[in-house]
């Protein structure tokens, strides 16, 4: 077991505003102030197998009628592996921590990049100690425009990377050209596919938009979210719209930082009632809602963290 990471980038002992708390749309590299990183949570973070605590795979590998692009049946039989690649915690000793978020999906329909963390340099010298090629991504999946999830693009992009972006269609007009002058931009309204198995919840409202993932897996469904502004539990009905059935995983940031003891216990009641078989809280969930969740979850509870490697199915 490796020690837990301490982090490595924060640069004050007093947080600046998060902007990921902020009822703003921040646009890219304009709110980049970097919290003060938490050190990462004990205990290693690869998930045991899944298929251990997995129901059968009752989830539909079929999309609803919501989902507005053809959509394909991918090999349900090779695993899904997410690997977080930047967070507010490192699992990974040889990672660097600071606020924000990414995670490569890498899956039998293709390989994508969720969110690209808030700094450039970080990003990258994460992605080079768990071998990942920025060259080699050709799919960004940007969950919403605040700074701690859009801030490592354009290292992303400087490093070699190529890629379609796929955004929310109220994804800020300056960011977005500035994407468009380098990179294929692909505007996401309602839920669609972005590769085979891999589904958009679509834009969802609210004072920040945002859109998560929706991967078809052997175990079941799995949502992967930026940081939930349109909350969580409404995106997990979401995810449940676009894959009809229960959802296996949730991961990614729930923002419950500064949601109440009370509310906090209604949400975790409320992803039993969903059918929530696992949880792997990150980002901005907050220690406090990190730990009701862990409470509830037991050994269904997945550690997260930067270099935590998730594999489902
Ligand atoms: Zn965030
Ligand atoms: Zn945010």
């Amino acid at each position: 077991m490796s020690p837990p990471a301490t982090a490595v980038r924060g640069r004050s002992h007093q947080p600046p505003p998060n902007p990921c708390w902020l009822p703003i749309v921040c646009l890219l590299a304009a709110c980049s102030s970097p919290a003060a990183a938490t050190t990462a949570p004990a205990g290693p973070t690869t998930s045991t197998d899944p298929a251990t605590t997995a129901s059968p795979a009752t989830t539909s590998a079929a999309p609803s009628a919501t989902t507005s692009t053809e959509t394909t049946t991918p090999a349900v039989d090779t695993p899904v592996r997410l690997t977080i690649v930047y967070d507010n915690t490192a699992a990974d000793a040889r990672l660097g921590a600071a606020w924000g978020f990414s995670a490569l999906v890498e899956a039998p329909g293709g390989t994508l990049l969720f969110d690209t963390g808030g700094d450039g340099a970080l990003l990258l010298a994460n992605m080079a100690q768990l071998g990942i090629d920025p060259a080699s991504i050709e799919t960004v999946v940007l969950s919403h425009a605040h700074d701690d999830h859009t801030g490592g693009l354009p290292a992303l992009l400087h490093a070699g990377a190529h890629p379609t972006i796929y955004v929310t269609a109220s994804f800020p007009a300056g960011p977005r050209a500035s994407l468009a002058a380098e990179a294929a931009v692909v505007d996401v309204s309602a839920p669609q596919q972005i590769l085979p198995g891999i589904f958009s919840t679509g834009e969802m409202g609210g004072a920040v938009p945002e859109q998560g993932l929706v991967i078809v897996t052997a175990a079941g469904t799995v949502l992967l979210t930026g940081c939930a502004h349109p909350g969580i539990v409404a995106m997990v009905e979401q995810a449940r719209e676009v894959l009809p059935g229960d959802i296996h995983l949730v991961v990614g940031g729930f923002h419950l930082a500064q949601t109440p003891p009370a509310a906090v216990a209604a949400i975790v009641a409320a992803f039993r009632d969903l059918g929530v078989q696992r949880v792997a809280p990150a980002h901005c969930t907050g220690e406090a809602a990190s730990a009701a969740f862990a409470r509830e979850y037991g050994d269904d509870f997945v550690p997260a963290g930067a270099g935590a490697i998730i594999e489902i199915g």
